[in-house]
Order: structure tokens, then C-alpha cells, then sequence
């Protein structure tokens, strides 16, 4: 019998560090383990949407596949092993006694929480003898620390700033002077487009997996989850080809629309011109740098627009960059922000969509189905309402963390505290994002399908954005007053009569008290 090859090496790979790319992959080594593990600290640190665990264990299966394949030492410690402890550290210690192993390393997470875990646990090990070192994902353009360090000189935390620099830096979309091309560096003033009906939303050609075995295990372990699992047709990307075939699809079919419509809302359309390439990123399939690429790419062969290619690339080497420092700078206090001391629980239909408000029960209902909903549902429907109702920003951002197939803290955390709720008194966005029923029908078609009136104000059927949205501007105008860029919404409160005014407050507060049954 051969004696196996001694480990000289025990690496750890996180489900969100599945990108083939990084030097690790580069040259088999017999004496080095690779770990990915499924454990329950990660499957139960808040509630997932079963789609969320499936394709991450899904993704981590085929990834431990691949690299078998291509000659790497591999371990898969699944989540019924009865070898498995249930926790990274415990498991890793488990490991290193078991091979000797003199060495551990693992990618820096992305993770405050299991960063914090990993260093304190390394630092025992290192204290017994044992070498461990945390080493680069190698998948951000910005080091962790860039934004905290970009913006500690200046006022405000402004993503447009960071975004031209980092623009600059990379050299994209500039032209031979260094400038922006096109004159200028932002076309989000053509971005705002209502979707008429066409072009039609590219068809969904994402693959189509079965994963009723896995979903099995999850369930006979006993992991708590909610929302549709779909086991029999899991249609997210699980491995870089399939990503590339996502990206691929995305670059001819959705990006030359996805500047006119990046801000629709369409009841029968759900993806719009969204590329869905979410969870692809941020479990690292793909690297954001050749994302970007293929974007500008489609721009300088004519096929796509400037204003759409600026506005995609903007997203991700822009908010998705920015987002990311700002998590860092800010952790761990960040989480803790509740700038209006809201308290109110999420009603249950967060966990059901069965809701009268036709825009809420779409992207709350498109949420638990496909554990997806794009970026305007989740900003100017679901996290405007939260807003508007006062509901506590920390369990609106336990359930974005658990329901988006996306979520991972670094980036959902900025967003919703930050972006959505408002929670951090102004640092991430300029004023709150809440609107009336205005704003919502002008950009989508829900409303005509609604049981309430939009143009309605108060009384009986009258749509809740309009009473919430007045009685939230009433309510925390001490903090916002002197917002220059709230002017005109003062303006129009001081306008409405004082009987004006009552009612509103009045309707506001019965739709707070029957927000179960809204
Ligand atoms: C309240 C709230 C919570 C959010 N939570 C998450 C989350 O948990 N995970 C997540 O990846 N995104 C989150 N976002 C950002 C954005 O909504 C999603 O990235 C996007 O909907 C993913 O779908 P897509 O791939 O089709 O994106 P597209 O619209 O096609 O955009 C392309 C890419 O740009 C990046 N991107 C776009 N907007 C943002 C943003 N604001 N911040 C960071 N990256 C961005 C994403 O990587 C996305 O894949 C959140 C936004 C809001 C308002
Ligand atoms: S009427 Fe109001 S609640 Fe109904 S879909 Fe329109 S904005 Fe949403």
C-alpha cells in the first residue's frame, strides 16, 4: 500500500473563493491540502434562502472537481460527515492534527465576522507552533483599506469621486488624452428610462440544474431555510464556464438596453436588461477586471452604447468597489447604525410576498422564487418601503443578507444600511432613497394592476408610498432640514394645509398599525 504524501500545507478555500484564476491553481503540489467545508456557523449565522445554500454547495462540489481534475489535493468536508465539527476553525484544527500539517494558509475573507474569527484562531496556532498566512483573493481592484484611506482627507464618502479615480487608474473608458470618452464621466441622466414593452427582455439562458440530492442533505441535516429551492431547475452559474457563458450572453443580449432601463420596473419582466451576474462575482468565478473589459470591449466594436457600457462598468468598478471600502473603514460599528431609531419588526410577508401592494408582492415574490430581484426592487421597492414604514434596519438587513443569492456582508451591509435605510445618518448616499407612488408608476407598470390608487393620497384604497412617504418627511424633518438637497420636498409640506397634513399623518399611521394585512 502506498503511504499517502505528507501535508506540508493545509489550505483553506471559503464558498465565496471559487476563482480558478488565483495562483494557488497554478501548479499541483502533492503536499498541499486544499479544504472547502460545508459547516453550519455559515449555513446558520443568519436565515438563507435555500437557493443561496444549494448553489453554494453546488458551486463549491464542482469546484472541488475541477481542481481535482487538474491534479490538486483536494478535500470536500460535506456538511453530514460525521467527521465535521460544524465550524472552519475547529474543523482546520481538526485537520492540522490529524495530517501534522506545519503550515495553514487561506485567503483573506471577505467577511468581517470570519476575519476577525480566522486571525484570532491563527494567531493561537501560531502561538503552538504552527505557521499560518493569510494571503490576497486576488479578485479586487482596490486593496481593503484603499477607500477608507482615499476619503479619510476629504468631507464626504461620495461614490462618484472614488469612481473617477479608479476610472483613471485602470484607464477605462478614457480616451488618448486620458480623458473620459464621450466629454464626460457619468450619462446616468440617460439612464432613467420607463421600458415600453421593447425591445423584448433577452430570454433567460442561464443552465438548469438539478440539485435534489444536495437540497436533500441540507435537509437531513436540519438547516433552517426559506424561500422557493427550485432543486429541480437551480438556474445560477456554478463554475467558471458556465459563469463566461453568463457573461458572454449578457454582452450581446443585455448590455447594449441596460442603460435606458437599468431604473424600470416591469411586472412581466423581471430581469429587465440585468446581466445576473451577481453571484458569479462575488463567489469569485469571475474576475471583475475581465467583466469590465468585455464591457468596453462591446463599446470601442459599436456593439453597445456608451451611456450603457458607462453605466455597467460604473456599477462594478465603481459601487461594487466602493461599497467594499466603505465596509471595511467602517466594521464593525457599521452594522450597529440606526440613524432614524427605527424599531418596527418586518411584517410576514416578507417571508410570503402576499401583499396587496402589487410592486411589493413582485419583488418580494420574485425575492423567495428565485432569490433574485434586481437593483430597483430592491432599492426603490422593497428597501423604500422598509424606510418609509420605519421598520428596524437591522432585521431589513438580516433578511436582504439571507434572501439575494448575492449576499455576502461586505457588500449587502453598505447597501442596505447605507444605500437603502439611511441608517448611517448620510454617509453613503446623499439623502434617503424613498419615494412616493409617483416615482414607482412613472418607472414601472405594477400600479395598474394594484388594489390601491395610486394617485391617491388618503383614505380607502390610497396607495401607502403616498402617506408614508409625506408622514416620513414630517416626522424626521429636525434631521433633514438641512439637507440642501430635500429643499423642495420642505417646500411642498409647507404648502399643504394644516387639514392636508392631518390626514396624511392620520392615514400613515393606521397603514403602520395594519401593516400585516397592507
Ligand atoms: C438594499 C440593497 C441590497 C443589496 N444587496 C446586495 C448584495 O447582497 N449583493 C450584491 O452583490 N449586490 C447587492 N446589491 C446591489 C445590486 O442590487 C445587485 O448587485 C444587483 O441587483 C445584482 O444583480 P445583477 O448581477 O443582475 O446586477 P446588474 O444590475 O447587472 O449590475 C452588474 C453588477 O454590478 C454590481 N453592482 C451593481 N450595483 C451594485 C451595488 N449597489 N453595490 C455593489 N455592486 C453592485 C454587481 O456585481 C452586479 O452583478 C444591493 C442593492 C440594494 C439597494
Ligand atoms: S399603487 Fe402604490 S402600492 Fe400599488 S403598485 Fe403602485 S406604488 Fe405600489
Amino acid at each position: 500500500m502506498n503511504t499517502p504524501v505528507p501535508v506540508h500545507t493545509l489550505r483553506l478555500v471559503l464558498g465565496d473563493q471559487l476563482n480558478p484564476l488565483h495562483r494557488w491553481w497554478q501548479q499541483p503540489d502533492p503536499g498541499i491540502l486544499h479544504v472547502l467545508m460545508e459547516v453550519r456557523s455559515e449555513t446558520d449565522y443568519v436565515r438563507h434562502h435555500a437557493q443561496k445554500i444549494i448553489a453554494l454547495f453546488a458551486a463549491m462540489e464542482a469546484f472541488v472537481g475541477a481542481r481535482r481534475a487538474e491534479g490538486h489535493r483536494m478535500r470536500h468536508v460535506r456538511i453530514d460527515d460525521p467527521s465535521n465539527r460544524q465550524s472552519i476553525c475547529a474543523n482546520l484544527e481538526a485537520l492540522q492534527a490529524h495530517y501534522r500539517a506545519p503550515r495553514i494558509e487561506y485567503q483573506a475573507p471577505d467577511e468581517w465576522r470570519l476575519d476577525q474569527a480566522l486571525a484570532a484562531w491563527g494567531a493561537r496556532m501560531a502561538a503552538q507552533g504552527v505557521a499560518v498566512e493569510a494571503v490576497d483573493s486576488e479578485h479586487f481592484l482596490a486593496p481593503r483599506a484603499a477607500v477608507g484611506a482615499f476619503f479619510a482627507p476629504r468631507r464626504e464618502w461620495r461614490m462618484e469621486h472614488f469612481y473617477r479615480a479608479m476610472r483613471q487608474q485602470w484607464r477605462v473608458l478614457l480616451d488618448a488624452r486620458g480623458k473620459p470618452e464621450g466629454g464626460q464621466w457619468n450619462f446616468d441622466q440617460e439612464n432613467r428610462k420607463r421600458w415600453p414593452g421593447t425591445p423584448p427582455e433577452p430570454a433567460d439562458r442561464r443552465p438548469r440544474h438539478d440539485h435534489r440530492v444536495i437540497w436533500a442533505r441540507i435537509q437531513a441535516a436540519g438547516v433552517d431555510s426559506f424561500g422557493q429551492p427550485e432543486a429541480e431547475a437551480l438556474r445560477w452559474p456554478l463554475d467558471r464556464n458556465e459563469a463566461l457563458a453568463q457573461l458572454d450572453d449578457f454582452i450581446a443580449h443585455g448590455l447594449p438596453h441596460f442603460g435606458d432601463y437599468q431604473d424600470a420596473l416591469a411586472e412581466t419582466a423581471p430581469r429587465l436588461f440585468h446581466s445576473l451576474l451577481s453571484f458569479a462575482l462575488n463567489t469569485k468565478m469571475l474576475h471583475p477586471r475581465e467583466v469590465i473589459q468585455r464591457a468596453e470591449a462591446a463599446w470601442r466594436a459599436g456593439t453597445a452604447p456608451l451611456p450603457a457600457v458607462e453605466g455597467f462598468i460604473r456599477q462594478i468598478l465603481g459601487w461594487r468597489e466602493y461599497v467594499r471600502g466603505v465596509y471595511w473603514a467602517q466594521m464593525p460599528d457599521y452594522a450597529e447604525h440606526n440613524f432614524f431609531g427605527h424599531t418596527r419588526p418586518l411584517p410576514g410577508w416578507f417571508w410570503t410576498g402576499a401583499t396587496r401592494m402589487a410592486c411589493l408582492a413582485r419583488a418580494v415574490g420574485d425575492s423567495l422564487a428565485h432569490a433574485y430581484a434586481h437593483h430597483i426592487q430592491r432599492l426603490m421597492v422593497i428597501s423604500n418601503f422598509a424606510l418609509l414604514a420605519g421598520l428596524d434596519p437591522a432585521g431589513v438587513h438580516r433578511w436582504y443578507l439571507g434572501v439575494y443569492i448575492d449576499a455576502f456582508e461586505w457588500v449587502e451591509l453598505p447597501n442596505t444600511l447605507g444605500m437603502g435605510q439611511f441608517a448611517d445618518g448620510g454617509l453613503l448616499a446623499s439623502k434617503p432613497y424613498v419615494s412616493s407612488g409617483a416615482y414607482l408608476d412613472r418607472m414601472g407598470d405594477h400600479c395598474r394592476q394594484c388594489s390601491y390608487a395610486v394617485r391617491q393620497r388618503t383614505g380607502p384604497g390610497a396607495c401607502p408610498f403616498n402617506a408614508l412617504y409625506w408622514d416620513f418627511f414630517m416626522t424626521h424633518r429636525p434631521r433633514l432640514e438641512g439637507n440642501p438637497r430635500l429643499g423642495l420636498v420642505f417646500r411642498q409640506v409647507d404648502k399643504m394645509g394644516d387639514a392636508e397634513r392631518a390626514a396624511l399623518r392620520d392615514y400613515a399611521a393606521a397603514l403602520r398599525a395594519n401593516i400585516e394585512t397592507l
